[in-house]
């Protein structure tokens, strides 16, 4: 469905699709999203931004989202908010021009060192991970604050690991949100909860943190949080190599018994208009949120 542009077309026009998205968005516009990361620092939490939208097909478009997140970093840094921004390599032109692509990545780090800040690259489906690994080489041969998502239910994502270990990198960790073939991925869902365990613990080793490592520990599961957290204590882990990462409007109660415990956490808070496909795989992710928008169409 995420993919379905119809089906796009007509819910996204639909009140009560539109009222049950406002669960896991504070609203469209960047400023919506930045009085909720001005709420969050208040509760002792910190940001990461993204403005929903992949697989752009004009340079021109490209163009509009770099300058729209020059724009986030200077909005960000007047406010003095701790926010960082997440960038999907599709939306900077990825599909059009691998080169414009890495030109408007850099465009985006170079501010970021401007202003402060970071920048976290989303990795999307099975077809990016090469081209997307590329790109976050190169950025990271010129600057430290960039980092990028891996994907626990890709087998490969051990090897990816390893090889980015020596460079320091900055890495989120994620089970993986789109839908890909056994060939490549896991498909049973324990083995993507192990192999997410065991590779945070490769990046959380001395080796890895010599480096320079960051981890973000990016879940919603509170047994593979806890697993972790358990794993930090014992090898007395400083709080300056990892955080914990969740989605706006998701877990709010390991949001707070995590901030509670002294562990330090963000949270991404999506917003624009183009939310369709992020949202069917929030549905996707778990079914329980399918009877949510089936309550609000009587709400
Ligand atoms: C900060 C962040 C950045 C991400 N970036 C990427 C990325 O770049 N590329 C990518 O492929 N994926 C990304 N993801 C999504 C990720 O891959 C998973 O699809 C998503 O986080 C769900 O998996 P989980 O780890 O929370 O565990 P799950 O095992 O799916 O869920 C564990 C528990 O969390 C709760 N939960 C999980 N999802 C939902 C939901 N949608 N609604 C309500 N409750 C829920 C439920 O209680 C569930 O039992 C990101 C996730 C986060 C948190």
């Amino acid at each position: 469905m995420s993919t379905n542009a119809w089906l796009r077309e007509r819910a996204t026009r639909t009140a009560f699709v539109r009222r049950s998205v406002s669960k896991f968005m504070p609203g469209e516009r960047l400023e919506d999203a930045l009085a909720a990361a001005a709420a969050q620092q208040r509760q002792g939490i910190g940001t990461i931004l993204t403005k929903l939208g992949e697989n752009l097909t004009r340079v021109e478009e490209a163009e509009e989202v770099t300058r729209h997140y020059l724009e986030v970093l200077d909005e960000v840094k007047a406010a003095n908010l701790r926010a960082q921004i997440s960038v999907k390599p599709t939306q900077l032109g990825l599909d059009l021009d691998k080169e414009l692509c890495f030109a408007n990545l850099q465009r985006l780090v170079d501010r970021a060192a401007q202003r402060d800040n970071f920048v976290w690259i989303d990795m999307e489906s099975s077809p990016y991970v090469d081209p997307t690994l590329d790109l976050f080489r190169r950025a990271r041969a010129r600057s430290p604050l960039v980092g990028i998502a891996l994907q626990a239910y890709l087998y490969r994502t051990a090897q990816d690991v390893e090889s980015l270990v020596p460079l320091g990198a900055a890495i989120r960790m994620v089970k993986g949100a789109y839908l890909e073939p056994p060939a490549i991925a896991y498909p049973k869902k324990a083995d993507v909860d192990e192999n997410f365990y065991n590779l945070s613990c490769r990046l959380l080793a001395e080796d890895a943190r010599r480096a320079g490592g960051l981890l973000h520990i990016a879940t919603h599961d509170a047994h593979l949080a806890d697993r972790l957290a358990a794993f930090i204590d014992e090898h007395e882990i400083p709080p300056s190599v990892y955080e914990y990462a969740m989605l706006y409007g998701i877990q709010r109660p390991l949001q707070q018994r995590l901030v509670q415990a002294g562990r330090p956490l963000r949270v991404l808070i999506a917003y624009g208009e183009y939310w369709f496909p992020w949202y069917m795989r929030r549905l996707a992710e778990r079914p329980a949120n399918v009877w949510f928008v089936v309550k609000n169409i009587f709400g």
